[in-house]
């Protein structure tokens, strides 16, 4: 591999993020692995080329349902070598919450690999548990309900049950025992020997998880029960004599936890809370450990926000050592694990990638525009100029705060209606003329002080991304959670620029200026410089959980062309291509309907017309054009097409 290829895996962290799933090629292109130890890969840059000859353009989505079955296969092997090691008697099975990717591609893929292993499905709404009763399950994996559930909800659960899936309701409160033990009543009578669901519950623990979503765990939590409302359910089915019911204890104390002492910590509590329950005489057999197995976003391995300071391998060495050491403290049986990982199972498969539509210049267009000095110019311009002369290593930092005081003054002056449109435009020249060199000569120091970050970030070019932020990747506008982002094809040439990122929304809030770094956060990202009539890409990375079912319509921008994409021994195989939504489908989810907008448009045409300020051909010209537009996608095309 050339040197300079090595740099830049490096200086985009590819091997701290990337799981062993992606990497760089010969030609500079980015790559994608089926696995870490596999040969064979996919060149992202000929997908797009030929997704594009397919009429597909960027956003596009690309699904690598290998990966999910990687991460699959990664977390089952992880936890099978610790229940081998530690000698633990119960067994270990997933059930994916479908929150975090409902798509039907997903859900089938997860459970053709997950079905060897016993993973089921978790479900928190009433439109996730119709779509989950309709899957094929193993007959061990279970189907976890959790969320607030009302009569239908757990009337659908009934309905499950006797289909014959392992329906296990978590009671979230109270009210919802009572549903239940009322339907199980009836049903008993109606039908005697007919399969019931099973009753789960969550508890609320003391120990809190870390990061951003630590308000899910604690005594203050939404959810779970508090130990009183636990052993009152216990009382309700004593008395309903239904006891055998209850086979499961449940505790989530939040997704991307970052830290694994916390997650010890919860485990210990919940895992004493399950042996003092089989204590009390209930046949309960699952401990649900819940979701939260964290991805490492930014690869720094820490405990920082978009990191973890641990792997598949630890997590499940400190969960299984964790329940067996206190269930043979209490001398109760090893429970069977269950997990409800979401971002960890799903957030590699899927890669968005765009195309960079353009670059917005910060400064001045060019900025090594000659200016010189003429007698008549202001005094404040005068001594801009001066500055730009002399700005040198030793001084770089005073005459930096010098152009400060003198932008600051002309545009005082201006407003004081002291100075020409002109003045202004030169000053503002020489004061950006400065703060490049300033920047230079900073750079150079051992220890660039933060001032000086905050001038390397408004120095940069920010480049404008055919995408949305608020689509595509909502939990960095709405949480600041970093995503890796990389350009899919010249990893073979050294990045020259630093920019920050803009996406397509009229919204100032779509904009990047964070980005991964192993140490700390890049304030702007090191990419190549634009070459006209030559498209540039960039892949945004590991937005398989969560993004794209939580994206919106801000502006509507719908969602982004899909494909799936197989890894073979030659490469990639397009499997699948699903169309992206048309201006029509995005109009649609505000109510408005394509039909009564084209009558409205023709008629304010025909009027035109009829007024005669349109000839008859023009204006139906118009329509037409307008008619045809309705099934265009909403992101910008490309650039020359
Ligand atoms: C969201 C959620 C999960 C999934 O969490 P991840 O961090 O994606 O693994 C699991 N269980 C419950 C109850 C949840 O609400």
């Amino acid at each position: 591999m050339s040197a300079v290829i090595e740099q830049t895996i490096e200086t985009y962290g590819i091997d701290n993020w990337g799981a062993g799933y992606f990497g760089v090629n010969r030609k500079g292109n980015l790559i994608v692995r089926a696995s870490e130890n596999d040969n064979h890969s996919a060149d992202v840059k000929e997908i797009i080329e030929d997704l594009k000859k397919r009429g597909i353009n960027p956003p596009i989505l690309l699904r690598f349902p290998q990966l999910l079955v990687g991460q699959i296969r990664k977390l089952q092997s992880a936890f099978r070598k610790s229940i081998k090691e530690f000698e633990y008697s119960g067994s270990h099975m997933c059930v994916f919450p479908m929150k975090v990717n409902q798509n039907r591609a997903v859900i089938e893929e997860y459970l053709r690999e997950g079905t060897r292993y016993n993973f089921g499905l978790e479900a928190g709404s009433k439109a996730e548990l119709y779509a989950g009763l309709a899957m094929d399950q193993s007959e061990d994996s279970l189907l976890v309900l959790n969320g607030f559930k009302d009569k239908e909800f757990i009337e659908l659960a009934f309905t499950g049950a006797q289909a014959g899936k392992n329906v296990v309701i978590v009671i979230e409160k109270l009210s919802e025992l009572d549903h239940t033990l009322k339907l199980a009543e009836e049903l008993a009578n109606e039908r005697p020997g007919a399969k019931l669901p099973m009753v789960g519950v969550r508890v609320k623990l003391y120990s809190k998880g870390s990061g951003k979503w630590e308000k899910s765990g604690g005594e203050a939590a939404k959810f779970g029960l508090t130990t009183t409302e636990i052993l009152e359910v216990i009382r309700r089915l004593q008395e309903a004599g239904k006891t055998e019911m209850l086979t499961l204890l449940h505790f989530h104390i939040g997704s991307q936890l970052t830290d694994i002492k916390r997650i010890k910590n919860a485990m210990k509590e919940a895992a004493r809370t399950y042996a003092k329950i089989h204590k009390m005489n209930i046949p309960i057999q699952y401990l649900d450990v819940g979701g939260g197995m964290a991805v490492d976003y930014d690869g720094s391995k820490t405990a920082f926000e978009s990191s973890a300071n641990y792997n598949a391998r630890e997590f499940a060495n400190d969960v299984v050592y964790v329940i067996k050491t206190v269930c043979d403290d209490e001398n109760v049986p090893h429970p069977t694990i269950i997990q409800e990982s979401g971002r960890y199972l799903s957030a590699y498969h899927a890669i968005l990638v765009t195309n960079v539509q353009d670059e917005i210049e910060t400064v001045v267009e060019d900025i090594t525009t000659p200016i010189t000095l003429e007698v008549n110019d202001t005094q404040v311009v005068k001594e801009l100029y001066d500055l730009r002369e002399t700005i040198n290593v030793k001084n770089h930092r005073e005459y930096y705060h010098d152009a400060l005081e003198h932008r600051e003054e002309l545009f005082q002056m201006f407003n004081l209606g002291l100075i020409s449109l002109e003045d202004k435009g030169k000053g503002e020249v020489l004061f950006w003329d400065v703060c490049e060199k300033a920047d230079e000569y900073a750079q150079q120091k051992k220890y660039v002080s933060e001032e000086f970050d905050e001038l390397r970030r408004l120095l940069s070019t920010k480049y404008l991304a055919n995408f949305s932020v608020f689509r595509s990747m909502p939990d960095n506008w709405a949480l600041e959670q970093l995503f890796p982002i990389i350009p899919i094809h010249r990893l073979n040439k050294k990045p020259t620029e630093y920019a920050t990122l803009c996406d397509i929304t009229c919204d100032s809030d779509g904009i990047f200026e964070k980005f991964v770094d192993l140490h700390d956060v890049k304030p702007v990202l090191e990419l190549h410089k634009l070459i006209k009539d030559e498209p540039y890409y960039l892949a945004m990375l590991l937005v398989g959980a969560y993004q794209e079912v939580m994206g919106n319509n801000h502006n509507l921008f719908g969602v982004p062309h899909e494909a799936h994409i197989h890894i073979g021994e030659d490469g990639h195989i397009i499997k699948k291509v699903i169309h992206g939504a048309t201006l029509g489908d995005s109009l649609a989810t505000v109510r408005f309907d394509a039909t009564q907008l084209h009558d409205q448009f023709r008629r304010i045409v025909q009027q035109r017309i009829k007024d005669g300020e349109l000839t008859s051909k023009d204006g139906h010209q118009l329509i037409e054009f307008y008619e045809s537009q309705i099934d265009s996608y909403t992101y910008l095309s490309p650039n020359g097409s």
